[in-house]
């Protein structure tokens, strides 16, 4: 017998193994991994032992035992034929990628970003991070941005996320966390609105919270264009039109208005700008409401006072109201519901975001964002630039000022203005961001691309240089979950010979370009230390939390300043008496509707709406590759109503061809009974032909920069006609 895999002997030795977190989405399952040796046959046929780490779900306080599927398998990847373990170089455009040595790599990365910036200016290179990466990355990966390249080019695929509801929240409430209350509070909720999201296949352990809710008598109240399984467990459930859920919220407001349903003393005493709402929600009639909605009038008025008629009552929005290009105005005006009910603070009651991907809080609070420093202070304030030059040992006018969004920097890759070079850290941007023809066309034009990965992306296949990077068991860190808990993820065990960590690569980037004084360090620790001073007084404040802290408490809720109470378990409930605006009161925005930036016509007689299954992650990069999950979900599919489909002459399960303005995609038809006639969904896992989002609308909300992910015009086709 031989040992194929040497584990890090610590962890091979230990007999509870390592107590850490679910690498993929924001709920941050907690798991240990536990090291087993398992029988293979290698290539020559001979019986050898491996190294695995086996998974068993944790009793924390998020999961309380629970795992999906995709944690269950999640170990999977660290020991895949397809893991990536040297740097790979491309010599010439449209040549092979070869390996090579770490030092060629590096070197090469460091001269041709000091030459693209000697040409066309600092900010031609660019910088794209990701959702996923742990607090300590994100902060590392801001900071080499704008200290080690100088550059204002810097965003990430979070954008594509929670950026409506951030914007949103922060112009109500003056503080952008995802749920301002843990999730033990949900149960304690007579009603619950839940907006555009679909956590029985995203994050199906959350599920127990709902559960638990209606076992007490509650009622569940969803909003989705699609029957999903959530809304199968529903009391009740309201199926708009993609893209009108604004209205829906309006109409809501205007039934509860009408109906003498408000908490006027709530309005009087913790909020402001409650009459301009009100003037501008006196237009939405509820007939009005039905008739572009498609939600019935009855529905709207059972649902306005289930919600209103409650003792507590909670709305959770999502990715449905979020990914449109007027996702702020959409989370306004949920969040103008729920003040003008005045159940926003008190135990049970309140507005909270469900964050999608594993550290979307965390990755936007600590310096990937283009107009944002580390705290989620903004760039723009000059006492927060002071502050940060200080912790950063440089001059305030070193700093650049805020850079383009997201899409709007990749759809400028290549062209006059835009950036010529790109760093893409955990980002498989081919697949995920929108019209994604556009995206491929800026990649090529683009005169230098480095991606940092675990493997060969679709993305990371475009590249001149690939960097092989540690996955989570690998590396320790903080990542910050949907209720904005800092949590600990442990190493459990060494990444592979070849493979670095990202904050090594940075910094090893960063002492090529003359910047090594300021990244002495790459250990997550080390790096944490400094995000804590860079936090202090920000609103993320992480100053008082620690490792040690984070251990003892199962986690700790930012903002946290205390630094000697090793018992304080930070700020669960931040607006349970008063909300962190300057006159301690939460903010009405009045809001109005507007349309989709496209809506169905002749030529494109379907709205196209996207979203995730519950076997994959965001792009598939990871899951595709985990054989149980692609054998459950192997393909890209779009679900059509089977009376649409008859018109159109489409067969179940027949590939077929689905148009917009933008591009065409092959996809599955799979009928969908429950779905509304006029929408077609398609989930945006897989890249190639498959890829949803060489469909998907550009068009972004004036104010968060989200592009229109959820509704556009599209057609569904026959291919291979007879
Ligand atoms: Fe992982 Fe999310 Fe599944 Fe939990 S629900 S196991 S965190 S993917």
């Amino acid at each position: 017998m031989t040992t194929l895999n040497v584990l890090n002997p610590d962890a091979a030795s230990a007999t509870q193994g390592t107590d850490t977190h679910c690498p993929y989405c924001a709920l941050q399952c907690g798991m240990t991994l536990t090291p087993e040796a398992i029988e293979l046959t290698d290539a020559n046929g001979h019986r050898v032992l491996d190294m695995h780490l086996e998974v068993s779900p944790r009793d924390f306080p998020t999961n309380k035992g629970g795992l999906c599927r995709k944690g269950w398998t999640s170990t999977k990847l660290l020991t895949h034929r397809d893991r990536l373990t040297t740097p790979l170089i491309r010599d010439r455009k449209g040549g092979p990628l070869r390996p090579a040595s770490w030092d060629e790599a590096l070197d090469k990365i460091a001269h041709s970003f000091q030459d693209v910036q000697q040409k066309y200016g600092r900010d031609a290179v660019g910088v794209f991070g990701g959702g996923g990466l742990t607090n300590e990355k994100a902060y590392w990966l801001g900071k080499f941005a704008r200290v080690g390249l100088k550059t204002a080019s810097i965003d990430y695929n979070g954008r594509f996320c929670m950026s409506s509801a951030a914007a949103a929240n922060n112009r109500a409430f003056g503080m952008d966390r995802g749920l301002p209350f843990p999730l033990e509070d949900i149960p304690l909720a007579e009603t619950i609105l839940l907006v555009g999201s679909n956590p029985g296949e995203t994050m199906p352990p959350f599920m127990q919270y709902f559960d638990e809710q209606k076992k007490r008598g509650g009622n569940l109240i969803v909003v989705d264009p699609r029957r999903t399984t959530t809304a199968e467990s529903a009391t009740l459930h309201l199926q708009p039109a993609p893209g009108t859920d604004l209205m829906l919220a309006l109409g809501l407001l205007h039934i509860c208005t009408r109906d003498n349903l408000l908490d006027h003393v709530f309005i009087a005493a913790r909020t402001t700008g409650y009459r301009d709402a009100k003037r501008t929600v006196a237009n939405y009639w509820p007939e009005y409401v039905e008739q572009v909605t498609g939600v019935p009038v009855a529905k709207l008025t059972e649902a306005a006072h289930l919600l209103a008629r409650a003792k507590t009552a909670m709305t959770l929005t999502a990715r449905g109201p979020e990914q449109q290009s007027k996702g702020v105005d959409t989370v306004s005006a949920f969040i103008n519901l729920m003040l003008a009910l005045g159940k926003v603070g008190p135990r049970g009651s309140g507005f909270g975001t469900l964050t999608g991907q594993g550290n979307g809080q965390g990755g936007r609070e600590h310096g990937q964002k283009c107009d944002q420093l580390p705290g989620y202070r903004s760039i723009n304030d000059p006492k927060a630039r002071e502050h940060m030059a200080q912790v950063w040992g440089v001059e305030e006018s070193e700093i650049p000022r805020a850079g383009k969004s997201a899409y709007e920097m990749l759809s400028a890759m290549g062209r006059p203005g835009g950036v010529r070079a790109l760093l893409v850290v955990a980002s498989n941007i081919v697949v995920s961001a929108p019209n994604v023809n556009e995206i491929k066309r800026g990649l090529d034009d683009l005169d230098f691309l480095v991606v940092s990965d675990l493997f060969l992306s679709e993305t990371a296949q475009r590249a001149d240089v690939v960097l092989p990077t540690a996955q989570w068991a690998e590396e320790e860190g903080t990542m910050t979950n949907l209720e904005g808990r800092v949590l600990w993820r442990k190493r459990a065990q060494e990444a592979p010979t070849g493979v670095w960590t990202d904050t090594k690569i940075l910094s090893a980037i960063a002492q090529r370009l003359g910047a090594g004084d300021k990244f002495s360090t790459s250990e997550p620790r080390e790096i944490f230390e400094e995000l804590r001073a860079a936090s202090r007084g920000g609103i993320a404040d992480y100053s008082g939390i620690s490792y040690e802290k984070i251990e003892a408490q199962d986690g700790v809720f930012w903002p946290c300043s205390d630094v000697e109470n090793a018992d304080h378990k930070g700020t669960p409930r931040p607006f349970e008496y008063s909300f962190p605006t300057p006159d301690g009161r939460a903010r009405f925005q009045a809001v109005d509707y507007r349309p989709a930036g496209e809506e169905p016509d002749e030529e494109f007689p379907f709205y196209l709406t996207t979203g995730r299954v519950m076997g994959h992650y965001q792009s598939g990069a990871q899951t595709r590759r985990v054989p149980e999950l692609a054998a459950a979900m192997p393909e890209s599919f779009v679900e059509i109503h089977p009376a649409m489909a008859q018109i159109w002459g489409i067969q179940d399960g027949e590939s077929v061809r689905v148009s917009s303005r933008r591009g065409e995609a092959i996809l599955v038809a799979k009928f969908s009974a429950t779905l509304r006639h006029d929408v077609l969904f398609a989930p945006f896992h897989w890249g190639g032909a498959g890829c949803a989002n060489l469909l998907t609308n550009p068009a972004l909300d004036p104010t968060s920069k989200m592009p229109e992910f959820k509704v556009c015009a599209a057609k569904i086709e026959k291919i291979n006609e007879p």
